[in-house]
């Protein structure tokens, strides 16, 4: 643990330099925050787009204005590199925020329908998209503010209160999630923070008044809350963890390839839910892309994340590393090969480190190669063609992302399509998070449910259809029913969907006059 166990407290700590970052009280009771929320939610139901769009534009700005210290608690407590801190935490997280103020009413507003039957042409519906009530999240460590800020972000747009647990690793971070709305004005208590572990989550889910829950974290803990809320039959979003795999074809730009290889699978210290932990190569480039990608691995800087010159952090916990590690040896004994990396390095600080690690030939069955690793390793395997490329990449029971890269769209295009993966990026990866009009959403056992973009607001919303009829016209179905009712039913089946439309509906033609005369009886 990196937080000091301390009754009643979080005292987190710096990975980096083990220096106590702060301290939190934990949350005896998570009921008052949910009541709180849901007070003020009852009257944020009933706002106009306007309000909220105002909001949310505002949260923006203070964003903005309070970015140096927002960033430099982020760092501290996770110990990524501060340039990560502004790129992935704060502008991913601002471009959400910003989406949502601009297109929260079109994708919310009432949606009128038309139902597209012919006789039911009298009739006019809408579909209203109505907020759930309180929407409890539950945040992990390894982006503590973007992840939780987008998801309220999109909670709030869609009418909803929030409550929030952040990770017991960092929430300082998460506490600025309700700093950051306070200070643009949101209603008092619209969004609140509970902090502790997993037992203050798990009160969070139970408590009555949550409407839903939004859990991102691990594929463990996403099957507890889902059995938990199960039992409730309370509706969740599961953002649980990835394994992804990159896959660089012959016709690769390889030099694009290996800076993408080296961010994708090194940034935040490799713990990244969407980090690539596989590489996949073309036979033919194989050798040329490997050889780079150790180069480029090598040169990499570690370092304390408050320097903007260090390119890589520590991982967050002791026993992150020593999971790592020991993922890593055993990799080893079954013949993988470390092209670099596979120790600590000396920093000269006393905090978490780990080199980053290329392995090449690895056992597919070991656990370094099955489970997600979390933390700076990638592996490397040749693929001789597009077929054996797909099953290496589907052949994980993770599908979060994936990544195709190849100098013919067309052709990427094609492969996206084979993946099994939430999303799929061409010669780029993880960009679309910060995207507003973009889904996050997983297949398999990386989760359930989507985040982000229209679909992510349908999910924070109640979908109630309102039907309108003047009540004139008569319902023809409705009581009684007689043999002269079924006749006219066989022909009106008859004339909309048969195959010979007015021929099969002729001999039903005294049912279709026996309905006519329902219709206009009064
Ligand atoms: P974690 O599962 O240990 O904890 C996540 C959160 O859940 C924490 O706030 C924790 O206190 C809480 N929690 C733990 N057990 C709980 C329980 N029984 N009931 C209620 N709450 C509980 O995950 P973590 O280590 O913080 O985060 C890393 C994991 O998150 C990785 O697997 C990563 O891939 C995944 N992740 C996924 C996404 C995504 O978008 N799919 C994004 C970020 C991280």
């Amino acid at each position: 643990m990196n937080t000091l166990a301390v009754e009643g407290e979080l005292r987190p700590v710096n990975p980096a330099t083990l220096e106590p970052v702060g301290v939190v009280a934990v949350t005896d009771d998570v009921a008052p925050v949910v009541a709180a929320a849901a007070s003020a939610q009852s009257e944020w139901a009933g706002s106009s787009f306007d309000d909220r769009r105002a909001l949310l534009e505002r949260v923006s700005r203070v964003l903005v204005a309070r970015k140096a210290e927002i960033a430099a608690t982020v760092t501290a407590e996770t110990g990524k590199p501060i340039v990560e801190s502004y790129t992935t935490e704060l502008m991913l997280g601002v471009e959400q925020v910003a989406w949502l103020a601009k297109h929260v009413e079109r994708v919310l507003a009432p949606e009128r329908i038309r139902y597209g039957i012919r006789y039911l042409a009298h009739k006019r519906a809408r579909i209203l998209y109505e907020p759930l009530g309180v929407v409890a999240l539950i945040a992990p460590w390894n982006f503590p503010f973007s992840i939780p800020l987008s998801q309220t972000a999109s909670a709030v747009a869609a009418g909803n209160g929030v409550v929030l647990k952040p990770s017991e690793l960092t929430p300082l971070s998460g506490q600025w999630i309700a700093r950051v709305f306070e200070d643009a004005g949101a209603p008092t208590g619209l969004v609140g923070v509970v902090q502790g572990g997993p037992d203050t989550g798990a009160s969070l889910v139970r408590s009555p008044g949550i409407a839903k829950v939004v859990f991102t974290g691990s594929v463990e803990n996403g099957r507890r809350i889902a059995a938990e809320a199960a039992d409730l039959l309370r509706p969740v979003i599961l953002e649980l963890g990835g394994k992804d795999p990159m896959l660089v074809l012959r016709d690769a730009d390889l030099d694009r390839a290996v800076e993408g290889a080296a961010w994708g699978s090194f940034a935040n210290c490799g713990q990244v839910c969407v980090g690539i932990e596989r590489i996949y190569v073309a036979r033919d480039v194989h050798a040329r892309f490997v050889d780079a990608l150790v180069e480029r691995t090598r040169s990499l800087r570690i370092g304390n994340g408050g320097s903007p010159d260090i390119d890589l952090g520590p991982l967050i916990t002791e026993r992150q590393r020593d999971r790592v590690e020991d993922l890593v040896a055993q990799a080893l004994e079954r013949g993988a090969e470390a092209l670099t990396g596979a120790r600590r390095p000396n920093v000269g600080l006393p905090g978490w480190f780990y080199e980053p690690t290329v392995l090449a030939g690895g056992d597919p069955e070991s656990r370094l190669e099955r489970e997600e690793v979390f933390g700076p390793v990638v592996s490397v395997l040749p693929f001789d063609d597009e077929d054996e490329a797909v099953r290496l990449a589907n052949g994980s029971r993770f599908a979060l992302g994936a990544s195709v890269w190849s100098r013919d769209v067309k052709r990427a295009r094609r492969l996206a399509s084979c993946i099994d993966a939430g999303m799929v990026w061409t010669n780029d990866l993880g960009i679309s998070y910060g995207a507003g009009s973009a889904p996050w959403g997983a297949r398999k056992e990386s989760g359930t449910g989507v985040t982000h973009s229209k679909h992510g607001l349908y999910a924070m919303s109640n979908v109630k259809l309102v039907d309108s009829d003047r009540g004139r016209i008569k319902v023809p179905w409705w009581y009684p029913y007689d043999s002269g009712a079924l006749d006219g039913f066989e022909g009106v089946l008859e004339l909309l969907h048969g195959e010979d439309a007015l021929r099969g509906a002729w001999p039903h033609r005294r049912g279709l006059m026996h309905l006519v005369g329902r219709y206009l009886r009064r």
